[in-house]
């Protein structure tokens, strides 16, 4: 069976922002009502953090906390959801999530049941923000 994250770097649904040897991270495209969404992508088929070594794990957390920190930073949102799930795609990469408590979904997880409309203003005011965002996180990762 083939793996779509073994697969391929980047695909329609994802914009590429960062990658090294072992990860690489990437913006999701495809959730509209939640937009400040990355993921970061071990390179290598591992279905599970324990396949790592804990060097590699630490790379993986490392620069998972980065990408939290930056997200931070530039978009002051009211809380970040970390998951790491694979059950559908049962290799190892970990959501970085921006949430706002009047986004669709708070305080559920954005995959749980829907709560609300979105702001169109709020999601027009990412739409603007989120290419600075990529490319402060793009400088923190490589600036090592
Ligand atoms: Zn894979």
């Amino acid at each position: 069976m083939e793996c779509a994250l073994c697969k391929s770097d980047d695909d329609r649904a994802v914009h590429l922002v960062a990658r090294s040897r072992q990860w690489r991270v990437v913006r999701v495209l495809d959730t509209p009502e939640h937009p400040a969404y990355w993921r970061v992508i071990w390179n290598d088929h591992a279905p599970e953090m324990t396949d790592l070594s804990p060097e590699e794990r630490s790379a993986l957390m490392q620069t998972v906390c980065k990408v939290e920190a930056v997200v931070r930073r530039e978009l002051q949102p009211h809380k970040i959801n970390l998951a790491s799930l694979g059950n559908v795609v049962p290799h190892l990469h970990w959501h970085v999530l921006a949430r706002w408590t009047d986004d669709p979904h708070f305080p559920q997880p954005i995959w749980g049941a829907r709560q609300r409309e979105a702001s169109t203003a709020h999601l027009l005011r990412l739409e603007v923000a989120l290419p600075q965002v990529d490319r402060a996180i793009q400088a923190e990762l490589m600036n090592r």
